[in-house]
């Protein structure tokens, strides 16, 4: 059945091919609010083509979230669901293209667009992969949900509301994310997790304005307030000194290192490309990927006062800007550090300094021995025919907790169509086309051969 199942999904790639691509011709940038509400509805109007019953839902003040069903029959065949994006990062800078953004030429066996891996190539592959198992089949014989939300590019500011708001239509055994894709070496990627993050700018005030820096004995100077503000944050030794900040986080367990000692790391390379001789402390090879996927963070992005022109200018500012990004890991919550960051603040002497937080994400992550994550890999390994690269999380951020903490459903990426020359959010995005079509062979023989009974002896086995 498989193999018939995989061969007709090899006749039929031209069509899924011109199907991507038509979806790719729709502009969907979420940053610059253009082509959103158009490309929902090409996205429904594709689903219901694949027989996947559709419907765009409204968000008040912001893009439409496109949720997609398919009733496999028997409540205990099973749940499977699907999150992706529709929207896309700006196409600009326009001039380093060589063919448009939107046009979705296909050049030496890849097509390229803005999105075509970040995310609509995973998008169109899970929708090709329902469409050829009815096709097939005749039916699908589990249920699945699809959740493709209109506002990741832009932090899916509305994304956990609507969770929320909607979660009795999102229930599912195991979720799959955005999709992500192979390495250099062709082996497949899953990725299991993602840290959290709180996003905050510090604002210190002076006078009412600038004054001359001979003033500096009467004038408080705001610029030397953040620094002095800042350096009780961090230390030299990179390590964070608020009280309690490291309460919540957790060593990797006996199976997360074996999956980081497992996990292939160019990091030669990556110090050659980045011009250092050295990563922060010396770290190396295990170490460095731990402290890459499993410590927190307190990054300063971007730091401002004063003047910076040409030449000398004897002046003393009135106020000063820093803007920070904490990343967070396993049990750490955003709201209880935002909290922590303030009272230390204010412990420090430092309560003039106003903080003003942007966004924040829950960390979240699916054990490795979940037996849905086990599923999950087993098949990725079963298509892909290569031992996959399991991390346990990765070292940036994606709204995985909606799903994973709030409804506590098992969640992991993989299987998808990206691989490390598909510049996503840069010029000339674009994907292989063999990768498509067996991503969509992958999402096939993971609806077709699920068994949730087995799963549960798996649990039970331990
Ligand atoms: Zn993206």
């Amino acid at each position: 059945m498989i193999g018939s199942l995989m061969r007709y999904i090899e006749s039929k790639a031209d069509e899924y091919v011109e199907d991507l691509r038509k979806l790719c011709r729709q502009p969907s940038v979420s940053a610059q609010g253009v082509g959103i509400e158009e490309c929902a509805e090409l996205l429904r109007e594709l689903m219901e083509e694949a027989g996947i019953s559709a419907r765009v839902y409204p968000v008040k003040e912001g893009n439409p979230v496109v949720l997609g069903e398919v009733r496999g029959g028997k409540e205990k065949n099973g749940c499977i669901g699907f999150y992706n994006h529709y929207d896309v990062q700006p196409p600009e800078p326009l001039e380093l293209w060589e063919t448009p953004p939107f046009e979705a030429a296909i050049r030496d066996g890849k097509i390229y667009a803005r999105g075509v891996s970040d995310n609509k190539g995973n998008v169109m592959a899970r929708i090709e992969a329902v469409k050829a198992v009815r096709d097939v089949l005749g039916e699908v014989p589990i249920d699945l949900k699809f959740l493709v939300e209109g506002e990741e590019e832009v932090g899916s500011p509305h994304l956990p509301n609507f969770v929320k708001g909607h979660a009795h239509l999102l229930k599912a055994d195991g979720y799959i994310w955005e999709g992500d894709g192979v390495d250099e070496k062709n082996r497949p990627v899953i990725t299991l997790g993602a840290k959290g993050i709180i996003y905050v700018e510090f604002r210190a005030r002076g006078a009412k304005r600038d004054a001359h820096s001979s003033s500096a004995p009467l004038i408080p100077n705001p610029a030397w307030r953040l620094v002095w503000a800042l350096s009780t944050i961090k230390g030299p030794d990179e390590k964070i000194r608020i009280p309690g900040w490291y309460d919540d986080v957790v060593e990797p367990s006996d199976v997360e290192r074996k999956l980081l000692e497992e996990a292939p790391f160019e990091e030669e390379e990556k110090k050659r490309e980045l011009g250092l001789k050295e990563f922060l402390g010396g770290l190396k090879g295990f170490e460095a990927l731990k402290a890459l996927y499993f410590s927190p963070t307190a990054t300063i992005c971007g730091l401002d006062a004063g003047y910076k022109g040409p030449g000398a200018k004897t002046v003393l500012p009135c106020e000063a800007v820093a803007k920070m990004d904490f990343r967070l890991v396993e049990a750490q919550k955003p709201r209880k550090l935002l909290k922590m960051l303030r009272e230390h603040l204010d412990r420090e002497g430092f309560s003039d300094i106003e903080v003003v937080s942007y966004s924040g994400y829950e960390p979240a992550k699916t054990s490795p021995s979940d037996p849905f994550a086990r599923y999950f890999i087993e098949t990725v390994e079963k298509v892909y025919g290569n031992k996959p690269v399991v991390l346990p999380t990765t070292a940036g951020t994606s709204p995985i907790y909606t799903i994973r903490n709030w409804m506590g459903i098992p969640v992991a990426s993989g299987g998808g169509v990206g691989y490390p020359r598909s510049n996503v959010h840069a010029p000339n995005e674009n994907i292989r086309i063999e990768d498509y079509i067996r991503s969509i062979k992958f999402v096939a023989t993971l609806i077709t051969s699920y068994k949730p009974e087995r799963l549960r002896k798996t649990a039970e086995k331990g």
